[in-house]
């Protein structure tokens, strides 16, 4: 090596394990956590230097140089690069992957971390409010459009403001002497004025006096409280006390939670403007966020998943709220848990980390209850609200209208006669999950997928809900020219069409991706909801979470019955949480809330624990099945997926893989039969997949250590795609 060059080694973003030594000129000082751009087989990659090696296991002459060097201090900290390592060892994914995943996409790209201060406008409470039922507005329809624009996008730069929506400087003075606009120097310190808000109960305080002890460092707590029951009050309480230390906090929320109005919650009572991250941003804003984030600017960062990666400058505590949502977990590419990250992430920043729920996890749950957690309960609801009553309704021999029994028709007459309002749940959306000709049998299947097409009739379409396959309904039967079709199943789109007819007079909105794919959709349909313009709504899995109605009265599951025979094994869990969590938007308000369960179980030991002693002997019950099973949090999977558009590869693939890791011994381990998985062919390639399962995590890892790198030279790895998922959240 001639002495004027030093050695890099650079993480680049590739499915190889490994990482890459490369030369740079030795008066060019780099440091750990700079990004470079180097050549990479035929391409050029923008790479992070994660150490200065004396040496090489190569041969100097074989180094080839860097392309450029992009920066030359770091632009993450060490702290936030041992993360990464943690991560990369962690689910077995490669470094260089796990960093480009980590980082906003502008730096990924190899752009200039520059940092600008911009003046920006966010939407206030009372903003939010006028948009929904100030008389003012009504005829004013400029001022509307602005509001409801920041409403849907949060906080916006002023640029952008005015190009994208035509605002003058005189309209935002109006919309900001009226209060509800309010301007923020974006990226700048925060101004110190905030409201006071709602005395803390005594549940309240004692949650917040166990999950923040007096002597700051690593302290995991999970905050287990009913919906409405005043969580949110708790982290803002936890965060604020932080800002006081001058340190900043962490907060993560579900993709669906992450609402103009929380953010204008915690702005409102913080006395300052958090820093937001989340996968709706233009790539400058978010780059903007993360070094608000990274320079100490922001008291709060707020963000869905990947915002488990922003870097802080003075850390004081981390926060997951809803901890149990499916959307933590990433299922494509870098295969983690932001819920688990945020906790090892705690504890190498050694900060208190908070885990939220009304229906926590039951890995959460058993972390609590065996001690290794704090526990702290709101077991009632703040204010004055009261708990649902909630009812099976048996749907054996019952007459039946499109998914609807006529026990529930009748509680529905009655909500509606005594003006409140009623919230039907069918996680299923199009008109009819099947469509089958009447004469011959022919049933439309998806052509790239093993499953049935779905059925949507305002549409005339036949649409997979798996591959995005959409076509026409064919005019005749393709098999033998028959004229009759028949839709079998229900889908929300049915269950609308009928309620349109039985309830002509009565508002009506249908909330799920469907009637939501257009931009402020979703937001004009909430605002029905909340000025009761829309007294039944109908929907998906979307209306389970977030959405504070005041006035639903009436709550019905339209079909419990596929979350108990789920060929998951989380099945159960997931149902008992979408129950109770949709059970949660009745009677929020002063109206008590009824909710009615259709199945044609009404004996399943789970759903009557469910009922009659809620989610706490549910996941007691469910928790005692796991155990008995082996399964997570008392025993650790990991899935190794393959596909191929091949039939044979990828159950091949997994085959051999099995062999080698039982040559590598299985000692407390249980690998299981390579098997095709339980959707063999999706989007025309055909899909196999082998469970490990451990009941010790080192032995899982130990195995992985070894047979991950042995997979990647298996001959049979070029013709298949596949991934290792360490701690899989669905067994699809
Ligand atoms: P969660 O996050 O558990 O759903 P929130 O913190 O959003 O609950 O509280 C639900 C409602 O109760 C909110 O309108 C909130 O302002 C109110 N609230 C919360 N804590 C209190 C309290 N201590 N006193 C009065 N109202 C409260
Ligand atoms: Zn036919
Ligand atoms: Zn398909």
């Amino acid at each position: 090596m001639p002495d004027t060059d030093r050695i890099l080694r650079v993480a680049v973003p590739t499915p190889l394990y490994q990482c890459f030594d490369y030369l740079a000129p030795a008066r060019e000082n780099v440091e750990v956590g700079a990004r470079v751009q180097v050549s990479f087989g035929r391409r050029k990659l923008t790479g992070m230097v994660v150490d200065l090696p004396g040496n090489s296991d190569l041969d100097s002459s074989a180094l080839k140089p860097v392309e450029q060097i992009l920066d030359h201090k770091a632009v993450v900290s060490r702290d936030w690069l041992t993360l990464c390592h943690w991560v990369a060892d962690y689910y077995h994914h490669p470094l260089g992957e796990v960093i480009a995943t980590a980082l906003p996409g502008a730096l990924r790209k190899g752009q200039a971390a520059k940092n600008q201060l911009a003046r920006g406008w966010r939407i206030t409470q009372e903003g939010s409010k006028a948009l929904n039922e100030d008389k003012r507005l009504a005829r004013a329809i400029r001022q509307q459009s602005i509001l409801r624009f920041l409403n849907d996008r949060g906080e916006t730069r002023e640029e952008s403001l005015k190009a994208d929506t035509g605002t003058t400087a005189a309209q935002l003075r109006t919309l900001s002497d009226r209060g509800w606009i309010k301007a923020t120097t974006l990226g700048a310190e925060p101004a110190r004025s905030c409201h006071p808000g709602p005395a803390l109960n005594t549940a309240q305080q004692s949650a917040i006096s166990s999950l923040l002890p007096d002597k700051h460092g690593f302290h995991p707590g999970l905050l287990e409280g009913v919906t409405g029951s005043g969580k949110t009050e708790v982290y803002l309480a936890i965060a604020r006390s932080q800002a006081k230390a001058g340190r900043q906090t962490l907060i993560l929320v579900p993709e669906i939670g992450l609402t103009p109005a929380l953010i204008a919650r915690f702005a409102e009572r913080l006395g300052s403007e958090p820093a937001v991250l989340h996968s709706g941003l233009a790539e400058g804003e978010r780059l903007h966020a993360w070094q608000r984030a990274a320079r100490g600017h922001a008291e709060v960062v707020i963000g869905t998943r990947s915002a488990v990666f922003t870097p802080l400058a003075r850390p004081g505590a981390i926060i997951v709220d809803e901890e149990h949502d499916a959307s933590y977990k990433q299922q494509d590419g870098l295969r983690y848990s932001a819920r688990d990250v945020a906790v090892r992430r705690a504890q190498l920043l050694n900060v208190p980390v908070t885990l939220g729920s009304a229906t926590p996890s039951l890995e959460s749950l058993h972390n609590a209850r065996s001690g290794r957690y704090q526990h702290a309960r709101l077991p009632e609801r703040a204010g004055n609200a009261a708990a649902p009553h909630s009812e099976v309704i048996d749907l054996r021999r019952q007459p039946m209208s499109e998914g609807l029994s006529a026990s529930l028709l009748k509680h529905m007459d009655r909500h509606l006669a005594e003006n409140g309002q009623v919230m039907l749940f069918l996680n299923r959306r199009g008109f009819a999950p099947t469509l089958t000709c009447h004469d011959c049998g022919w049933v439309a299947d998806c052509r790239r997928c093993d499953i049935q097409l779905t059925y949507h009739r305002n549409h005339a379409r036949l649409r997979c809900h798996h591959c995005g396959s959409d076509r026409p309904v064919p005019p005749t039967c393709p098999e033998c020219g028959g004229r009759e079709f028949q839709a079998q199943g229900v889908g929300t789109e049915r269950v609308e069409a009928f309620l349109k007819e039985r309830y002509p007079d009565t508002g009506l909105v249908r909330i799920d991706r469907d009637t939501t794919r257009r931009k402020n959709a979703l937001q004009e349909m909430l605002d029905d909801v909340g000025s009761q313009r829309a007294r039944i709504l109908i929907g998906t899995q979307m209306l389970a979470k977030g959405h504070d109605f005041h006035q639903i009265s009436l709550v019905g599951i339209l079909n419990a019955d596929g979350g108990l025979f789920g060929i998951d094994f989380r099945a159960p869990e997931r149902m008992a949480q979408l129950i109770t969590q949709v059970a949660g938007r009745a009677g929020r308000g002063k109206r008590p809330g009824e909710v009615f369960i259709q199945t044609h179980h009404p004996d399943h030991p789970l759903l009557l624990g469910l009922l009659r002693d809620g989610y706490a002997a549910f996941a007691r019950q469910a928790l005692a099945e796991r155990e008995a099973a082996g399964y997570p949090p008392f025993g650790h999977l990991c899935l190794l997926r393959a596909e191929a558009t091949d039939s044979q590869v990828p159950l091949q693939f997994l085959q051999q893989a099995a062999a080698t890791a039982r040559s590598f011994g299985s000692n407390g381990l249980d690998i299981w039969e390579a098997v095709p998985a339980p959707m063999e062919r999706r989007a025309g390639r055909y899909r196999a997949q082998l469970l490990i399962q451990a009941q010790q995590r080192p032995a899982l890892h130990k195995l992985l250590d070894q047979l991950v790198p042995a997979l990647s030279k298996a001959r049979l790895a070029r013709k298949v795609r596949w991934s290792v998922d360490v701690d899989p959240a669905d067994m699809l």
